[in-house]
């Protein structure tokens, strides 16, 4: 719930002495669509801004049911027991099909959302990709300026999320499961390149075997790619996220993500790459949105787009005709 009238200043104090309650309500500050929160929102990440970066912004992906939540469950309680605090953050574009939270379900992580020192939030629904992506970095911001140390964005890996994601991390996970060795080929080739670390799930029972086959078979399909510029080679680990057995090995693993990268310089410069990207998502969603809510474009929209779809009109013609009457407006 925002409170009014809303304190941006007061809820910047709130949010920095680490209040769960101040940074769930930043939060909602920022999910908001009106207008006036919106400024708000930016003044009080304004206000966030010099405490923000300190974190280790984890990204992690995989297909439904490669027991990506599990797996965050198992990692956050290890991180946790490493004395650090871990926040986890989901990117879950609404389908358009149920209008929900495919990540929504009450009973995921139930352990580690039990424990105070934690911060689970899930993603706000009936967004567009763009616009929980914007949330998402923000409540990024919100998280490391509350003390957070590991920040998790967790995507489900069947569409155009993973990139957004991986824009917005230090360091993005593939959750994979064991199977008959030929799982890469059912992954899209462009989500494995964004891979810094592959993490074979599942290694345990009858299919400890199966795990220890395929992450050959995926460290082989690996060598295939080059090595990314940072000089950081991709590893594969096994793991269950069931009975934690390997996840001390992935928190390890991604310590020296950080110190190779931190050393190299390749860290900062990810991220100040990542920064300017996202100034120009935002100038493109600003400028687009201004465009759509001006009552002068929008009488001209539909006779524009009828014509366009009619094919009297080119779509290139069509658009600059509307941004030069955009630009007369403003
Ligand atoms: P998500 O859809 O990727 O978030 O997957 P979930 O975490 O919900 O897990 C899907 C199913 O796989 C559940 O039934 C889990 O209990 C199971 N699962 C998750 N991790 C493991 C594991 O390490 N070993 C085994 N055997 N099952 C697992």
């Amino acid at each position: 719930m925002i409170p009014s009238p809303l304190d941006p200043v007061a809820l910047a104090q709130g949010v920095r002495s680490g209040q769960r309650r101040a940074v769930a309500r930043a939060i909602t500050l920022i999910e908001s669509t009106r207008p006036d929160h919106r400024t708000l929102a930016e003044a009080l990440l304004h206000e966030l801004l010099p405490y923000t970066g300190g974190a280790a912004r984890i990204g992690i992906t995989g297909v439904p049911g490669a027991g990506k939540s599990t797996f965050i469950e198992s990692f956050g309680l290890h991180v946790l027991a490493q004395g650090k605090r871990p926040a986890v953050l989901a990117v879950d574009p609404s389908s358009p099909r149920t209008g929900g939270s495919i990540l929504g379900d009450k009973t995921r992580m139930e352990d580690l959302s039990r424990d105070p020192r934690a911060f689970i939030r899930p993603s706000p629904s009936g967004c567009t990709l763009g616009g929980v992506a914007r949330r998402t970095r923000e409540a990024m911001l919100v998280c490391e300026a509350a003390g957070f140390d590991v920040i998790v964005v967790e995507t489900v890996g069947v569409g155009q999320s993973e990139t957004a994601v991986a824009d917005m991390v230090d360091m993005f996970l593939l959750v994979l499961v064991p199977g008959g060795g030929d799982e890469l080929q059912g992954i899209k080739k462009g989500i494995v390149e964004l891979a810094d670390a592959v993490i074979v799930n599942k290694a345990d029972g009858d299919l400890a075997t199966a795990a220890a086959r395929a992450a050959r078979d995926y460290a082989n399909a690996l060598h295939l790619l080059a090595a990314p510029a940072s000089g950081w080679q991709v590893p594969v680990l096994t793991c269950s996220a069931l009975t934690r057995c390997g996840i001390d090995a992935v928190w390890e693993t991604v310590q020296r993500h950080r110190d190779t990268l931190g050393a190299s310089g390749a860290l900062t410069a990810r991220r100040a790459e990542q920064a300017r990207a996202w100034m120009w998502n935002e100038v493109s969603e600003t400028l687009l949105q201004s465009l759509r809510e001006d009552q002068r474009i929008a009488a001209l929209l539909p006779e524009m787009e009828r014509t366009v779809a009619a094919g009297q009109l080119a779509p290139g013609a069509a658009a600059r005709a509307l941004v030069a009457r955009f630009r007369g407006t403003i």
